[in-house]
Parts: structure tokens; C-alpha cells; sequence
């Protein structure tokens, strides 16, 4: 931290750009191929960002996101009106960015930018800052709040901040459900169906507004992708409205249902104090999306870790066997599955305390310590937001139970919770989740969240903190024929998405052809069993819970199990090959010095992809596929040759795996 500072004081003092003539500034990225403009005209503070294009001596300007309102409303001060500039200034010594991170994308990351910073007045005379980082495709931005004379206490109301697209892009997006519905009134959890390649002006399903990451695609000019990062117990969780002014999308409050009404949509803040960083990614392909570090480059860790975290790949019954093998028999079973895999944990689900007992719990702890698995124990969050009935209950929502809660867990070598059933994105609920994730890092514990909100900037802002689901996740396919229909899709998606921004933890990778504890029974799987091994590359999450049952043992080919055995879940590196949101991927991910490539096909006729891993080059590399008739599940040899190039032709709903 104390380098940055430094840095930031040495760029000050050596501003060299500052195109500010009057009421406007102009700023590139450090390779001057993405840029951005502020203006304040007739008191209202709009920016512009876009890609440049260059060929030949010729740069023109590619505009994405169209002149945009910037400014928000609190209620000590209007800041979204009658603005003039106290200062404009565009600093474009590029500042770096080096940190590590324990799960991503991409495990050591440098980068950097160069910064815009904007004083503001108002009619009143009240002062505010918005400050720009503009790094190479990316751009960050919030507002910094002083100290408002005595006045140190805000609450910050709604934003005029927006993001204007052309009139003909399309949308990959996800609506905002209604406050209180669904399961047991634990909506809204960022469960909904995306509209795909959809027009912007399409109504969202609900009437609220559309839930981060945005992507949006604006023909031969490219992809943006809008989110926000750095959002902790200080501020709300913010989404995009419905569409206004024919192309405008404006920040969005929480809704004043969610929590079942209780506490502000608003965000309380003390002075001087700044809002979350809100993130737009721009590329003329879908690699920029794909493997931005924006989520990350723009916070910081807000503790130590206690201990070494390390990623884990569980077991978990529920997901096939549901709420009847949460008994002490069945458990027996997938911690033996686990250690039959050589994974790292078993996830002991919903319903433990009123059928195992907590002294049942602590026999089946000895048992995992027994085996060399660690166990993992699911919550519900609950409170007093909703009604969902799984066990254990208020464990987790005030610091008296939950202290002491972690520390029986740690007495017994559990090594993370399960937290599920949240209740929407106000701050009062952006509270809870962060002192969980503090809490449990106290008793050196790791968290997953489900029925949960989109991580924002959490892997890099609390280290124990592994994944959310916040997605129509596994669970689907067993409750619905219909969604194991859309898998294939949905898994070609979420890649480009959802999974772009934070850890997704989905809960996949399902090797029973039925999805029932029983044969002959359950929802039918649509997808490949390759095509099920692909989604442990190209869904990130350091933990990953996956839907392996006992049976798969004997059933599967050897050869998908013994993948299974060695995919890791955290990645050193991460590269977009090839691909369409929704249609077919090629994602290649490398851990250590070995690199996994899953190359699917979501659509219904088979597809023939080529595609070049300079990294395979003359080298002989393992392929898993599913044949020719997209059902005989194979292991090969392939030898790549000089250039690296491959050629496949994938059956529908199938896949490879390249290693
Ligand atoms: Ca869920």
C-alpha cells in the first residue's frame, strides 16, 4: 500500500497532460489505445470513454459509452446539479499496480494507470471530488466526499451516474427480481434469467433494473461490460436501472422491499469517505472482458488472512442426494468420496443440526480428521429476512452467536461455512456478509455465500473469502428439466459474464446422466460428460463444490475420474482463445507451469473450432473428448504442431478438455 502512495505523490508532481481547457479533459490509457473525456457544461458533470482505433498513421476515436451523467444526491448536499469545476486535471504518468491474488484469474498481476481527478462545486458551494483511473480497456471511477463543514455524516440517496450505449447494442444481462418472492421470500439472490443478445430497450422482467456484471455488445465496434468493485459494509450494493432517455442506464438503489423493508435503501457514510468504484471494460474482441483484473486493481485487502488459505475441492451430497442425506450415514459416504478423490473437503449441507446433532457433527469432524478431509458446514444466514426453514439457523446474524459459532467450528479443524438465504443488497445486508467474512477470518474459517449478492472486489478485499453463487446455479438442474435443457448454454455464458467479475461458485460438474440418488430417476442431463469435466477450467472459484456422487466411482470411465482427481481450482493466468456468450468458448487457464483448455459447444449442430495455443506448440498434449457421436467419452494423445494450431469439430453439447 505504502508503494502506491508513493507512486501517487511522485505523478503529482510530474503532471505533464492536462488538456483542461476550461471545462473539459482529455485522457488516454498508459498504451494511449482506450481514452476518456470529462466535461462539465450548464452545471452537469458528464464523461465519455471509448476505444481508439488505429491503422496506418490514422487514430480515430471509437466512442462506447456515450456522454453519461456523472454526480449523486445526499441529503446534506446536492451533487448532481449546478456543478462548476474547481479543478480539471489529467495525470498521465502511469501509476502501477502490482499485487497478488490467491484465486482469479490470474494469480500475480501488474498493471497500471493513469488518472483523471475533478473538484466540483455546487450551488452551495459544496465540494466534491470524482477521480478516474484509466487503465488499458478498463476505467474506474467513484466520488470522494469531504468533510461537509461540521457536517460529517451522510446518507448518500441516489446517483445521476450513468451509462449511455448506442440505441442498436445488444444486452447479455440479468434482471433484478422483486423484493420477497421465490423460495421461502429470499429473493432477490441474482438468480433470474438473462436476456441474450437482446436489444438495450428491452423491459426488464420485474420492472427493477438489471443486477451487475452488465455486458453489452455494440457490433463491429466491440464489448463493454459494466460492474462496481470495492463495495463493503460502507456503502449498498447498486445495479443498473430500467432503461431511461432512450439509452441511458443509471445506478440503482436497493430496492425498499429487500430485508422484508428493514433498513435504508440509502448508503450512511462517514466523512470524508468515498462510494464504490464503478467499473466499465471495453474491447474491440471479448479478451479484455474476459480477463480484466478491474474487480481487484482498485481495492485493497482490508485484513491479514490468519492463515494460509488454500482453495478446496469438496464433495457435497446435497446436491444430488438432497435434504435426505444430510444423516450421519450419508455423509460417512461423501467424506469417503472425498478422500477416494484425493480432494480436499467435504461440504456437510442444509439440515445438520436437527438430523446429526452437533455431537454427530463432532464424530463426523473426527471422522474427516480420520480420512485427511477437511470439513466444510453450511448456515443459514437467517435472522430475520426470510423464511427459509434449513438448519442451523441464527448462527450467523448477530456477533454473539456468531463468535461463538466459529470458535466450536475451529475447535473441530473445519475449514469454511456455507452461508446461503441473504437477504438483497442493502447496506444493512452489505453489513452481515462483512462481518461474516471478518469473524470468520478471526477463527482462520472461509466463507462461501449462496442465495447471495455478486461479490465485489471480495477476493482481493477479505482473504478468506472463496465464492458466491449469485447465478441460476446447479441446484436448477435437479429441480428443472427445462434448465438441464438450457446447461450447455448457461455454461457458455457465464464465462463471459457472471464469472468475469468474482469467484462463481456454481456447484457443477455432474457426472450422473440422471440427477437423482436413485437410477432411472430425476431430471435428464443434456450435456456431455466432457462437457461437464470442461466447466471445472471454465468456471473460477478457489472452492469448488462439486456434484460427484459415490456411484461416479465405478461408473465413469477411469480417465474422467482421474481428471477430476487433478483439476486444480485456482489459476496463475488466464486467456480468452476463442468464443460467443452463449454459444462456445475456448478458455484456457494455466496452474503452475501446466495449462487446461476447455474448449465447449453450446448450440445445437455440431461445430467445427480452430483455434492456436502458442503454449502447445510441437508438444503432445492429453485430450479428453466425446467422440464422434458426442456420447462415447475418450482419452487421447494429440500432437499439436509447430504453431500451435488445433483444429476440432465438436458434437452439440459437447466438449474437450486439452491438457
Ligand atoms: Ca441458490
Amino acid at each position: 500500500m505504502r508503494k502506491t502512495l508513493l507512486l501517487v505523490a511522485l505523478a503529482v508532481t510530474s503532471i505533464t497532460s492536462t488538456q483542461a481547457q476550461d471545462n473539459k479533459v482529455r485522457l488516454l490509457s498508459p498504451d494511449r489505445l482506450t481514452y476518456l473525456e470529462v466535461s462539465i457544461d450548464n452545471g452537469n458533470a458528464t464523461y465519455t470513454a471509448g476505444l481508439r482505433n488505429v491503422t496506418g498513421n490514422d487514430t480515430i476515436d471509437v466512442p462506447m459509452v456515450l456522454q453519461s451523467p456523472l454526480g449523486l444526491i445526499t441529503n446534506a448536499a446536492d451533487f448532481s446539479t449546478g456543478l462548476t469545476a474547481e479543478t480539471m486535471t489529467a495525470y498521465a504518468t502511469p501509476i502501477s499496480v502490482d499485487y497478488s491474488l490467491r484465486q482469479g484469474k490470474q494469480s500475480q498481476i501488474h498493471t497500471a494507470y493513469n488518472r483523471i481527478d475533478v473538484t466540483l462545486k455546487n450551488a452551495d458551494g459544496k465540494k466534491f471530488n470524482v477521480a478516474f483511473r484509466l487503465f488499458n480497456n478498463n476505467i474506474a471511477f467513484r466520488y470522494e466526499i469531504p468533510q461537509q463543514g461540521e457536517t460529517a455524516a451522510i446518507v448518500v440517496e441516489s446517483e445521476t451516474t450513468g451509462f449511455r450505449l448506442p440505441t442498436d447494442a445488444t444486452a447479455f444481462i440479468c434482471p433484478q427480481s422483486d423484493p420477497m418472492i421465490g423460495w421461502k421470500r429470499t429473493k432477490p439472490s441474482y438468480e433470474e434469467e438473462y436476456i441474450w443478445d437482446a436489444p438495450i430497450t428491452t423491459p426488464s422482467r420485474y420492472g427493477h433494473g438489471w443486477t451487475f456484471p452488465c455486458l453489452f455488445h455494440e457490433g463491429d465496434n466491440g464489448w463493454v461490460l459494466i460492474s462496481e468493485t470495492g463495495v463493503s459494509s460502507d456503502y449498498c450494493g447498486n445495479h443498473l436501472s430500467e432503461l431511461t432517455d432512450g439509452n441511458l442506464f443509471q445506478i440503482a438503489f436497493p430496492m425498499e422491499g429487500e430485508n422484508n423493508g428493514f433498513g435504508s435503501t440509502g448508503a450512511q457514510i462517514g466523512l470524508p469517505n468515498s462510494t464504490p468504484w464503478r467499473t466499465i471494460t471495453m474491447g474491440q474482441t471479448l479478451k479484455p472482458i474476459v480477463e480484466t483484473t478491474i474487480p481487484w486493481d482498485v481495492v485493497e485487502p482490508l485484513y491479514e488472512p490468519t492463515r494460509d488459505y488454500k482453495g478446496s475441492r469438496n464433495t457435497w451430497s446435497w446436491i444430488i442426494w438432497q435434504d435426505a442425506s444430510i444423516n450421519y450415514d450419508d455423509q460417512v459416504k461423501f467424506i469417503d468420496l472425498a478422500s477416494n478423490l484425493g480432494w480436499e473437503g467435504c461440504l456437510i449441507d442444509g439440515g445438520w443440526l436437527t438430523n446429526i446433532g452437533r455431537e454427530g457433527m463432532e464424530r463426523l469432524f473426527a471422522y474427516c480428521a480420520e480420512k485427511g478431509v477437511k470439513p466444510w458446514v453450511w448456515y443459514n444466514s437467517n435472522g430475520g429476512w426470510n423464511d427459509a426453514p434449513q438448519c442451523a439457523k441464527q448462527c450467523m446474524h448477530n456477533p454473539i452467536v456468531r463468535k461463538q459459532e466459529m470458535r466450536w467450528l475451529q475447535q473441530h479443524g473445519v475449514a469454511g461455512i456455507k452461508v446461503d438465504f441473504f437477504a438483497g443488497d442493502k447496506q444493512e445486508t452489505m453489513r452481515l456478509y462483512e462481518a461474516i467474512l471478518s469473524d470468520a477470518n478471526d477463527y482462520g474459517i472461509q466463507v462461501i455465500f449462496h442465495g447471495c449478492t455478486l461479490p465485489r472486489g471480495w477476493e482481493r478485499m477479505y482473504p478468506n473469502y472463496v465464492g458466491s453463487e449469485a447465478v441460476l446455479a446447479s441446484e436448477n438442474l435437479y429441480f428443472s428439466q427445462g434448465f438441464c435443457d438450457m446447461e450447455a448454454r448457461h455454461a457458455c455464458l457465464h464465462p463471459f459474464v457472471r464469472n468475469t467479475v468474482g469467484a462463481m461458485e456454481y456447484g457443477g460438474t455432474v457426472l450422473q446422466k440422471r440427477l437423482h440418488r436413485e437410477q432411472g430417476k430425476g431430471n435428464t442431463r443434456r450435456t456431455s460428460d466432457v462437457f461437464e469435466l470442461a466447466t471445472a477450467i471454465a468456471f473460477q472459484c478457489c472452492g469448488q463444490n462439486f456434484a460427484l456422487t459415490p456411484r461416479n466411482l465405478t461408473e465413469q470411465p477411469q480417465f474422467e475420474i482421474d481428471f477430476m482427481k487433478a483439476v486444480p481450482t485456482t489459476w496463475d493466468e488466464t486467456q480468452l482463445i476463442d468464443g460467443y456468450p452463449g454459444k462456445y468458448l475456448v478458455l484456457a487457464r494455466r496452474h503452475g507451469e501446466k495449462w487446461y483448455v476447455a474448449v465447449m459447444n453450446s448450440e445445437t449442430a455440431a461445430k467445427k473450432i480452430q483455434f492456436t495455443i502458442p503454449e502447445f506448440a510441437g508438444k503432445t498434449i492429453t485430450m479428453l473428448n466425446d467422440g464422434k457421436d458426442g456420447q462415447t467419452p475418450n482419452k487421447a494423445e494429440l500432437k499439436v504442431d509447430k504453431r500451435g494450431r488445433i483444429t476440432l469439430t465438436l458434437q452439440p453439447q459437447c466438449a474437450a478438455v486439452l491438457y
